[in-house]
């Protein structure tokens, strides 16, 4: 090669090379077109409780971004504290006597006790409203959402949870039922427990026995709860990617399980401590506060893993994306150990929001699971329906975008019948019943 063609050929790689550069750093800057509108996330059980006293710590780095750049607050609950019940009042925005889920099981009339599935819900849940509008929708995990129903988009229903471990060949449980052959990759079993408790920096509290009636069941099922948690998120972000839509949500549970039996690690004098004042009638604030510190300590592997997965979604998210993040209820100390039913006082839950038109560091007062739905409709730009439980939080939003674009309301969106409902399964039905009793959500 000569001289000269040897240089023409380095300026050419030159070349190539700044605009492959440039490229990519303007791809970086522009907000990707298809990024969602909105990306709703829950994290069943999570708590400001134990929450604050981690962030104090210096953990949580997404959280404390959310919180920073965002609007942060209490979202106030329902009784019955039951996930299936609340899960659907945040999907539909009405109490569970308008949306007909008011308890994880019922007594069919074939005197058979069986799940609540997806058919038994009465009102719209946001994927209906929005996919029915022409929005598309993508909908993860979310409770009552087996069978799958047709939606604009895709539904992966709360059964796939199991992917790997139950036998799905004669039942759908994603929409579109092809959706399935794509997600083969998220396929977990038995033997990748230790391998992603290692991964992801979590004890193996199946190594201590319990203290606390019922925890001992769910302790026996840690295994599962962490392949669940796994098989999710790996679906979640691989949706994300893959398939653009305009809402999308999904749903973590390992926050609220392990928060169920982890208080075998709290402190033991500190746990006598509440036990006693307990007896004397009722836990000092300061007592409580000590407690809660030191759960947040043990729980927080737990608690830093969902922080991670909702960095990277922070990550992948353009800033035309409104993310907001809730719980459906926290865990209160009560005899001796934590839980959410039967508490003399509520344990509500969190919310976080982040997004154009959001404000930074705002505290938000006064939300509640029915505002949910509501508050999405508005960032659509859609009416809120009247016959809803909830209102529009608009606090939260910078006061320019209320004056540009006022809350509107209609009466409602239920009216027409939800689209066709699919195949139930029995076994499906014997299965999810069995592992709520084991769980010790139903007697
Ligand atoms: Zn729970």
């Amino acid at each position: 090669m000569s001289k000269r063609s040897l240089l023409l050929l380095i300026f050419i790689i030159f070349v190539c090379l700044s605009l492959v550069v440039y490229f990519n750093l303007r791809k970086e800057e522009a907000p990707t077109p298809d990024s969602p509108r909105v990306v709703l996330i829950g994290v069943d059980g999570a708590g400001w409780n134990l929450i604050n006293p981690l962030l104090e710590e210096g953990f949580l780095p997404n959280i404390k971004q959310l919180k920073d750049k965002g609007g942060y607050g209490t979202l106030e609950t329902e009784r019955p504290v039951k996930s299936s019940v609340i899960w659907t009042s945040i999907a539909t925005g009405k109490s569970m006597v308008k949306h007909g889920i008011v308890d994880w099981t019922y007594i069919n009339k074939n005197n058979i006790e069986v799940p609540f599935r997806q058919s038994e819900r009465r009102a719209k849940a946001f994927w209906n409203i929005l996919g029915d509008l022409g929005w598309k929708v993508g909908v993860i995990n979310w409770f009552i959402t087996f069978p799958p129903e047709p939606v604009n988009g895709y539904m992966v229903s709360e059964e796939f949870r199991h992917f790997g471990r139950r036998d799905f060949s004669k039942v759908s449980v994603t929409y579109p039922k092809a959706l399935l052959r794509r997600l083969e990759f998220a396929r977990l079993g038995k033997e990748d427990f230790p391998k992603i408790l290692e991964e992801e920096g979590l004890p193996n509290y199946q190594k201590r026995s319990s203290i606390y009636e019922g925890e001992s069941k769910l302790v026996a099922n840690y295994n599962n709860f962490i392949l669940q948690e796994k098989t999710i998120e790996q679906v979640s972000f691989y949706l994300f990617q893959r398939f653009p839509v305009d809402l999308y949500a999904t749903y973590f549970r390992l926050v609220d399980v392990v928060s169920h039996f982890a208080c075998a690690y709290i402190a033991p004098e500190l746990l006598a401590k509440g036990v006693e004042e307990e007896k004397n009638g009722k836990v000092t604030a300061e007592t409580l506060a000590e407690i809660d510190k030191d759960f947040s300590c043990v729980m927080e592997p737990v608690y830093s893993y969902s922080d991670r997965i909702l960095g990277e979604f922070l990550e992948r998210l353009s800033s035309q994306s409104t993310v907001i993040v809730v719980s459906d209820h926290s865990f209160g100390f009560n005899r001796g150990g934590y839980g959410h039913t039967n508490l003399p006082e509520i344990p509500h839950g969190i919310i976080m929001m982040k997004g154009p038109n959001i404000k930074k560091g705002y505290h938000i007062q006064g939300a509640h699971i029915f505002d949910i739905l509501p508050t999405i409709l508005y960032i659509f730009d859609l009416p809120v329906a009247k016959d809803m439980d909830g209102k529009v939080l608009t606090e939260v939003f910078e006061k320019k975008i209320l004056k540009e674009r006022p809350v509107r309301y209609i009466e409602s969106y239920e009216g027409e019948t939800r689209i066709e409902r699919g195949q139930k399964d029995r076994e499906l039905d014997r299965k999810t019943v069995e592992e709520l009793r084991a769980l010790g959500y139903i007697k």
